[in-house]
């Protein structure tokens, strides 16, 4: 059994592992690289595998990072079925359509006269850069391929290759695969979800595996405890309604919306925040939410306590829903104070750019950072307390509140992977490897040291580095 690295390695983004045995090939995830310009050509990069030979694909969630290139590999002779929860496979298509249409009107703006270079060298590398990855055609192409699997039940995915998908606790419908092949059995963490966050159920300990392949975002990190960041976001909110002023908070469409608007609706049950009006806009967000809706049965305890209280946690008391741009652009006037929750979360694109623009220079306004902001992104800018932003060219002075928390975090911090992993040391075979990825160099390398500490044998791989998986000693190559 080999297994390949062919992203993730170093970087947390453009997860994708190829598992080979003597009958079968098999992917596990097909992600994206979002992160530096050096890490986005990595998508463009040739394959370094022929797509027609890869019998399946196994998905554990529905994040960008970690399907996002499956059209691509679809469009490029992979015609096999894609294993992943139902949950999983309605958020991806979701994310996989939208991401296509992203791309088509990314490459049309790019290729307007205005942003043309004067010679014709600079027009082909504008050309190439621009140029879709795939198309919302191709997306939808591509969905049509999943196939769903239940949390537990052990499947055949191909000749000789079984997985199990287990409850991974990071967004809806996430999942850590054990796959089974050639009497060895390899654990792929997928994101791992932290204990007692809201709506959905922790990450499942797992216990056997002769190797495990170990997420490492918060390496070295530890998250404030989820208490905390209520209280901190109850203070913003009342921030926020004394001063009859805007509380925005930018939020990753899928998961941390719901998580927030769960929050808020917590807050207003305990009276520990006034009942301030609550606009959501945007579009993926809404529908994401009637996504989450849909599956009760896969919420933790306390959400389906509340559901059978005939509550609804994942609703906020006459919340707006915009439904067009139209309705987004008119909540400039509405009546003081409220809350938005608007995407994206990093303030790169989408409809929390124009509530910004209003907002920014609005000394009643809070900005409510509440999830990772990524290097470059003016979300983190804002963060590290510019006086100054550049919004769509034009330049604002910062006089809005601003706030973060990080609490709310989807991954496990440093103590809550080591937990996780500890259950591997109780468990009748120990790993042979661990293997760190989704971490940046900095995360790695604390959880390389820690892992030692558990007594197991930790292993970063490079980018397309392959290991072989077998009984004794590991023996690694590296290709193109
Ligand atoms: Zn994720």
């Amino acid at each position: 059994m080999r297994l390949t690295f062919l992203g993730a390695t170093g970087t947390v983004t453009g997860s994708q592992f190829l598992v080979e045995t003597e009958q079968a090939r098999v992917l596990v995830d097909c992600g994206m690289f979002q992160g530096s310009p050096h890490e986005v050509e990595r998508n463009r990069q040739p394959l370094s595998y022929d797509p027609r030979t890869i019998d399946a694909i196994l998905l554990t969630h529905a994040h960008l990072d970690h399907c996002g290139l499956i059209p691509l590999v679809a469009a490029e002779g992979f015609a096999g079925p894609i294993f992943c929860t139902n949950a999983t496979a309605e958020l991806a298509e979701l994310v996989l359509v939208d991401s296509g249409k992203l791309q088509e009107e990314f490459a049309e703006r790019d290729h307007r006269p205005s942003r043309r270079a004067p010679d014709a060298a600079a027009n082909e590398v504008i050309t190439r850069i621009a140029a879709p990855l795939y198309d919302e055609r191709r997306a939808r192409a591509a969905v049509r391929l999943f196939r769903a699997v239940r949390y537990g039940e052990e499947r055949e995915v191909a000749r000789g290759v079984r997985a199990t998908f287990l409850d991974a606790g990071h967004i809806l419908g996430s999942a850590i695969i054990r796959v089974d092949a050639e009497s060895r059995s390899v654990v792929f963490s997928g994101d791992l979800g932290r204990p007692d966050t809201p709506i959905i159920r922790d990450p499942t300990p797992v216990s056997d595996a002769d190797y495990v392949v170990l997420e490492g975002t918060y390496g070295g990190r530890e998250h404030e405890p989820q208490a905390e960041a209520s209280r901190a976001l109850a203070e913003a909110v009342r921030l926020a309604a004394e001063a009859t002023g805007v509380l925005l908070i930018p939020a990753f469409a899928i998961g941390r919306t719901q998580e927030i608007v769960w929050e808020l609706n917590a807050l207003l049950d305990r009276h520990e925040i006034p009942r301030v009006p609550l606009y959501l806009d945007s579009p993926m967000a809404s529908k994401a939410s009637a996504i989450y809706h849909r599956y009760p049965d896969h919420y933790d305890e306390e959400t389906t306590a509340a559901l059978t209280r005939r509550e609804d946690p994942l609703d906020y008391p006459g919340a707006t829903t915009t439904r067009d741009a139209r309705e987004s652009r008119a909540i400039a006037k509405a009546k003081r104070p409220h809350i938005i929750v608007a995407s994206n979360g990093m303030l790169t694109g989408g409809r929390v750019l124009h509530h910004l623009r209003e907002l920014i220079d609005d000394e009643r306004a809070v900005l409510l950072f509440v999830g990772y902001q990524g290097q470059g992104t003016l979300g983190a800018e804002l963060q590290g307390g510019a006086r100054e932003a550049v919004i769509d060219g034009q330049s604002h002075p910062v006089r809005c509140k601003v706030r973060s928390i990080s609490g709310f975090s989807a991954h496990a911090d440093e103590r809550e992977l080591l937990d996780w992993l500890r259950g591997f040391t109780r468990g009748t075979r120990k790993p042979k490897r661990v293997f760190v990825v989704h971490a940046d160099p900095p995360a790695r390398d604390a959880m390389v040291a820690k892992i030692r500490e558990l007594g197991l044998e930790p292993h970063a791989p490079e980018w397309r580095e392959t290991v072989e998986l077998g009984s004794g000693t590991l023996s690694s190559e590296r290709s193109g």
